[in-house]
């Protein structure tokens, strides 16, 4: 079995500008931005060439099965960038036969061409961040683009698909964006739908520090959907997508058969991944490290790695996985749950303190087994369909309140 991890996340931090919700480590670059000679090209190939030095500093190349190039606006580059990047992990790393290379492209940020050179360049999953497609919620929003440019950009990933360019493409929006009641949300629902996306993901929004909304919340100028607003509109997405053939796999993710993000699974699973790029956070061995999210700094980080050439993992391999909090929360993010029993059997724990601690963790969800929230099989536990998955808050709250008063 190979050791290493498969995986890689590639942080492109370009946008265009700065969305009202966003906390992204992203660096604004204006609407005019030509990353390969114009406007801002001399940002992108700088931070472009500290990102190649950290990629071939890394000490532990070897190849990977899934690359997944984020941001920021990835779609921002040029397809020569995008190719030049995926070329230095084929040189460096090698790509499994069948890989998933997804990237991230917004609306009004690539044309055709640049989507018919992303995929000659090697991306062979794409993942759409149309977030609504009504005009005045993506203007309150912040949004750049506008509902025709979601269009065009779905209708191109449809043909490719449908061509068999592809191998797969998401359509992601947002719920609960202000504005956005229950007739909003279901058009933008029945919208998507119609594009037919083998994969759809519905982020929350979530109102972070710092951003242009959290400011309006605070000053009370910022009217968002309450939170029983908030639930039906959960509920319509759950009815609408299932009638539609969607399977829901993980809270936030939806798909068709055999179109879940290979990727994301990694993330959600407790796989260790590679991440490359200002900001981004990587857990090769299990314990997790973020870069620094301002350019100077992340500049100075990648000098120091190659220079003293250190180990840019940053931890040792013996490292025992992840925090079992942390392990919990994500295995019940997925429809098929989590084997409590074993991933408490892995903490070394004696007998008794197994079984003390063990049936601790029943007493704190015995109200949640109750009301159906949580589904108990055997040793596995996972969320109901959609009332648990819409209330999982409340569940992972009582889980981190067992964590904290057993350590
Ligand atoms: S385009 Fe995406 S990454 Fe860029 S500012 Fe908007 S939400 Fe953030």
């Amino acid at each position: 079995m190979n050791k290493f991890p498969r995986s890689a996340y590639v942080h492109i931090p370009f946008c265009h500008r700065r969305c009202f919700y966003c906390d992204f480590a992203v660096i604004p670059l204006g609407n005019e931005v030509e990353t390969l000679q114009g406007n801002g090209s001399n940002t992108v190939k700088e931070y472009l060439h500290f990102l190649y030095k950290e990629i071939l500093t890394n000490k532990y190349k070897s190849p990977l099965s899934t690359i997944y190039i984020g941001g920021g606006t990835p779609s921002i580059l040029d397809p020569k960038q995008i190719k030049e990047l995926i070329d230095l992990f084929k040189e460096n790393y090698g790509i499994d036969y069948g890989a998933e290379i997804t990237m991230e492209v917004d609306p009004a940020s690539f044309n055709l061409e640049d989507l018919h050179g992303f995929i000659n360049a090697g991306i062979n999953r794409f993942s759409l961040g149309v977030q609504s497609f009504n005009n005045q919620i993506l203007q309150k929003s912040g949004r750049r683009h506008f509902r025709e440019d979601a269009e065009k950009s779905c209708e191109w990933l449809k043909r490719v698909y449908g061509s068999g360019l592809i191998k797969s493409w998401s359509l992601d929006l947002i719920q609960n964006l202000p504005l956005s009641g229950l007739n909003e949300w279901q058009e933008d629902l029945k919208k998507a739908i119609t594009f037919l996306p083998p994969h759809i993901s519905i982020y929350d929004l979530i109102i972070e520090d710092g951003t242009v909304f959290s400011k309006l919340v605070n000053l009370g100028k910022l009217k968002l959907p309450c939170d029983e607003e908030a639930f039906k509109n959960s509920k319509l997405t759950h009815l609408i997508l299932k009638n539609s053939g969607y399977s829901r796999y993980e809270i936030s993710n939806y798909c068709l058969p055999g179109h879940q993000s290979r990727h994301n699974r990694v993330y959600w699973s407790g796989l260790g991944w590679w991440s490359f790029g200002q900001g981004s956070t990587s857990s090769p061995w299990g314990e997790k490290f973020t870069r620094p999210r301002i350019s100077r700094e992340y500049k100075e980080w990648v000098i120091r790695q190659y220079e003293f050439n250190l180990d840019s993992s940053l931890i040792n391999k013996e490292f025992v996985y992840k925090e079992l909090d942390e392990k919990i929360m994500l295995g019940l993010r997925l429809k098929e749950g989590i084997d409590i029993y074993k991933v408490l059997k892995e903490q070394n724990w004696g007998p008794i303190k197994f079984e003390i601690n063990f049936n601790k963790l029943l007493e704190e969800w015995e109200r949640f087994l109750e009301s159906g929230l949580l589904i108990r099989n055997g040793n596995r536990f996972f969320l109901s369909d959609p009332e648990g998955m819409e209330l999982s808050n409340q569940i992972l709250i009582s889980m981190f309140k067992w964590w904290d008063a057993i350590n």
